[in-house]
């Protein structure tokens, strides 16, 4: 999963009476994060706040946080220094501030976070967001901590946002299927900080497409920390694959693209495989990562599958979507990688061709077998396999992107360009665009013909035919 930090949205319009209490939520780490950060934002739209992108302006500060490397984790805690210097200077305007930590930090670290930064009103971990109002009620009285893993589903009761806020949020929207992961690998501390793989029912998932649909959405993106591990119970009572679930969404009126992520080769069942191929709505993108393309690693790290198996994983996708692009997750420096194991991800980027990837240093997370082993690689060493790997994935993305100019790909318009006249979408592929063309709609799909390749977008212009297809 892409990791960005973002607070979400812009203020909206008050409610209720009186003056609207303003809340602030700042999301760190995936896309998911992103999502549980809008659900708090309606989960506490219904006690009268609304939401503001100025810290200095909200009565509550939310940090959603990620624990997935240390710096990540690091990073709240200088936040928190930042949020209580704030909380002085409203106090000194009379305004009381609540300062909430969510998130996988919360999760992990519970009731340690009072105690490294004093004045945390409310830590909450990710399965208890919709007890949000009733815990900053209890909060004002005395600081709590909130990590259970309720028997009641979150999703059940969190509310359903209006059908304009759904919209301000853009064209495109997230939608969490699945949460939590079972397949323990040994660097990583997400089976601990969102417990055991669940999936959302298939009526609820439905549900919640056909309202942002009817709020004018136009792609969703299927979000679970292992999105295809998805097995949620279908309406005649079995349990739906991933593959399943994609027929029934593509049949949603105005969902015009579907995307999904992230996902894990062991999962990459042939009913998903065939959704690729059959279902006009499923955009040609895969984000499958392989972190390593050593053996002896991919063992260590308890993946469960070889690098072979991963490129057969690679085939049989490619044979059934021809043009996908493909994007990975790769860990360099995991304890024991030898110069030799590193070549083997060398050769697997050179072997496969990624369109666009994510790569990081290992990074040894507390309560994980990895952090435990002896052989760990030095951070000079570290740092210096990140930036031949990255390397390469900049010119494999660079090459990519060079070949769509020329060609005339569909584009969902998300947003106005950078320049006046100018309005910015995404390709099937995943790639930024900009048009330059005013007074498309944003929401539209549009034929777009690529002109050139900037530094982080592509430039097109309209076209007046049908789009076609990249070929692999
Ligand atoms: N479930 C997904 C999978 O199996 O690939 C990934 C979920 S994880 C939130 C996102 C990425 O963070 C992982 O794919 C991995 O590359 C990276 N990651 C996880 N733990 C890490 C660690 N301890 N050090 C460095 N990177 C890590
Ligand atoms: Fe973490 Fe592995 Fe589960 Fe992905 S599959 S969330 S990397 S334990």
């Amino acid at each position: 999963m892409t990791s960005k930090d973002e607070s979400t949205g812009a203020a909206a319009p008050g409610s209720g009476s009186g003056e609207a209490k303003k809340l602030y939520v700042r999301s760190y780490g995936c896309q998911m994060n992103v999502y549980d950060s809008q659900r708090m934002v309606d989960a506490l739209a219904p006690e009268g706040y609304v939401e503001t992108t100025d810290m200095a302006d909200a009565d509550v500060v939310v940090l959603n946080t990620c624990h997935i490397r240390e710096k990540a984790a690091e990073k709240v805690y200088s936040e928190l220094g930042r949020v209580r210097a704030t909380r002085r200077e409203r106090a000194e305007r009379g305004r009381e501030t609540r300062i909430v930590v969510a998130g996988c930090v919360a999760q992990a670290e519970g009731g340690e976070i009072l105690r490294r930064a004093p004045g945390v009103d409310l830590v909450v971990g990710p399965q208890g967001y919709h007890r949000l109002p009733r815990l900053l009620d209890e909060a004002a009285r005395r600081p709590v901590v909130e990590t259970e893993f309720p028997v009641e589903s979150k999703f059940d009761a969190l509310p359903a946002p209006r059908p304009e806020k759904v919209l301000a949020r853009g064209v495109s929207a997230f939608l969490t299927v699945q949460e939590g992961c079972d397949k323990f690998c040994t660097f990583c501390v997400v089976p601990y900080t969102r417990g055991a793989e669940t999936s959302r029912p298939v009526s609820a998932v439905l549900d919640e497409a056909r309202r942002l649909a009817a709020a004018g959405v136009r792609e969703i993106t299927l979000l679970g920390q292992n999105v295809n591990a998805y097995h949620g119970e279908g309406p005649d009572g079995r349990d739906w694959t991933l593959g399943r679930l994609m027929r029934a969404l593509a049949e949603i009126e105005g969902v015009a693209r579907l995307r999904y992520t992230t996902s894990h080769p062991l999962d990459m069942e042939q009913e998903l495989v065939e959704a690729h191929r059959d279902l006009a709505a499923m955009m040609p993108y895969l984000h499958l990562p392989v972190q390593s393309g050593s053996d002896r690693i991919l063992a260590a790290m308890n993946r469960r599958h070889t690098r072979d198996a991963y490129r057969a994983v690679i085939d049989r996708v490619r044979a059934a979507r021809p043009d996908i692009a493909l994007s990975s997750d790769f860990i360099v420096g995991f304890p024991g990688e030898t110069a030799a194991d590193f070549e083997d991800t060398m050769r697997l980027l050179e072997e496969v061709g990624f369109a666009s990837s994510f790569s990081f240093k290992y990074s040894p997370r507390p309560g994980t077998p990895a952090a435990e082993l002896g052989a760990q690689v030095p951070e000079a060493v570290k740092t210096e396999r990140l930036h031949a790997l990255q390397a390469l994935l900049a010119r494999q993305q660079t090459a990519f992107n060079a070949a769509t100019v020329g060609r005339t790909v569909d584009v969902l318009v998300e947003r106005p360009g950078r320049h006046a006249g100018q309005v910015a979408g995404k390709s099937p592929y995943l790639q930024a665009v900009q048009i330059d063309e005013p007074g498309i709609a944003i929401g539209d799909i549009v034929p777009v013909t690529i002109t050139r390749q900037g530094t982080n977008s592509l430039f097109g212009r309209l076209a007046g035919a049908g789009s076609e297809r990249l070929s692999a």
